[in-house]
């Protein structure tokens, strides 16, 4: 499967029946799973064997399409989990824990905000936050001797800046940690970021990747690259006997490709569970069947409807990295050369009330707090999402009252521009 292009992988990487198995990945709807000896069991709680024996931990359906996303990002192996809060929580809480410190990126989603500022911080670990565009004086000085790990979003939601992924590489390493990247937005088809350093790579799989706005996921990947063996002081719960498995050291038993995974799953899954059903990783492994063909044509939609924004008299501004004029135009040109995302951002003249209006005639967009999605949707966060704070906390938040977060779907352009251009005149 290696040597085959993205968009074959798309298709057929993790799942290769045998002689009259099911052509498609089956569902596995089963708790548990039965063994002939108490023997045979005994060994895979010893992790001495692989198999399934709780749907908690691991379930078949989810590991066939976990390895189709290891497959497409490149890297050793994944895990799903049950929403892409829950990997971004454990792709932190895996390597660090009470008293340790992690430096981000500022310009992410406003849920993996408030998980990292107020409720990780309740459990004792501390977060820095950088800009995304930031000086490598101001990168540098943000690092402690107890960081652990970087983290950042290649782009951001719904800032929609782009993350110089090997600047943040290279500083992350330089410190002996890893970067860990949420590649929501652009999904491995048009950047796979361990091609640029990062080690570990989150997915909220809700978006993109089910793409048809039927079930909430997430996905954690590892490149298997990061050697946490280096720094064993740093990453005791890797490189030292794990108590609760019978002593069991991740790195040793494991290696480099299988240590971080391993471990996620037979300690946090165990303990705190919040793994995805296997009905909903049947639906994310049918959404990435058509990943490529969507992310085309979400991109060619983005741009249109970007090109045709910019140049309204009632459009004040326009944010999209496909534009030349964009700020992130170069950074885009590098890191996202085949299209970046179907999210565009933008605002109306006349603040807030304007938005408002457009929003309200809208005929075929429709207002959800959902993204990425197959049909098109936006939100004005000023009357939404953000709608207790008064223009001034808007800004302070980077989110200015007119900005209307608007996600291109796989419709026939011409229908999403028309909708826009009537909107646009009811204002
Ligand atoms: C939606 C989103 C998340 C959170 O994912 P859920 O599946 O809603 O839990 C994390 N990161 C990004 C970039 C997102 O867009």
């Amino acid at each position: 499967m290696e040597n085959y292009k993205i968009g074959t992988k798309c298709l057929q990487a993790g799942y290769s029946p045998k002689n009259g198995e099911p052509r498609q990945i089956p569902i596995y709807q089963s708790t548990t799973f039965k063994y002939d000896t108490s023997e045979d069991m005994g060994k895979l709680f010893d992790l001495e064997a692989s198999g399934y024996f709780y749907s908690r931990l691991q379930n078949p359906t989810n590991d066939c399409v976990a390895a189709r996303i290891a497959a497409l990002e490149g890297g050793s192996a994944a895990m799903l989990t049950s929403s892409g809060q829950a990997a971004s929580f454990y792709s932190i809480f895996n390597i660090a824990s009470c008293g340790d410190h992690i430096v981000s990126s500022s310009a992410i989603y406003g849920g993996t905000y408030n998980l990292f500022a107020v409720t990780m911080k309740r459990m004792g670990i501390e977060f820095t936050f950088v800009k995304p565009d930031c000086s490598d004086e101001e990168l540098e000085k943000a690092f402690r001797p107890n960081t652990k790990a970087v983290f950042g979003e290649t782009i951001a939601n719904p800032a929609l800046d782009v993350l110089d992924i090997e600047k943040f590489a290279n500083a992350a390493h330089a410190h002996g940690v890893p970067l860990i990247i949420d590649n929501t937005f652009a999904t491995p088809i048009n950047c796979r970021p361990f091609e640029w350093g990062a080690d570990i790579v989150t997915h909220s799989t809700t978006k993109y990747m089910d793409g048809h706005a039927s079930g909430v996921g997430g996905c954690i990947v590892d490149s298997g690259k990061f050697d946490w063996t280096k720094y064993p002081d740093k990453f005791p719960g890797l490189c030292t006997p794990d108590d609760s498995y019978h002593g069991v050291t991740y790195t040793e038993r494991f290696g480099l490709e299988g240590a971080y995974i391993t471990k996620a799953t037979a300690q946090l899954m165990r303990d705190f569970g919040s793994i995805q059903s296997p009905q909903n990783a049947y639906l994310v492994g049918l959404g990435l069947e058509s990943l490529e063909l969507r992310m085309k044509r979400h991109c060619e939609n983005a741009q249109a409807v970007a090109e045709y924004v910019k140049n309204h008299e009632k459009i004040e501004w326009v944010r999209y990295c496909g534009l030349p004029e964009d700020k992130y135009y170069e950074l885009g040109r590098k890191y996202l050369p085949n299209g970046s995302c179907g999210v565009i951002s933008f605002g109306v003249k006349g603040g807030r009330k304007a938005a408002e209006t457009f929003m309200k005639n809208l005929k075929l967009a429709s207002i959800e707090t959902h993204v990425a999605d197959s049909k098109t949707c936006c939100l004005h966060p000023a009357s939404a999402t953000h709608r207790q704070m008064n223009d001034d906390e808007l800004r302070a938040a980077g989110v200015s009252p007119d900005l209307i977060r608007f996600s291109c779907g796989i419709e026939d352009k011409d229908d999403i521009i028309a909708d826009i251009e009537q909107a646009l005149e009811s204002i």
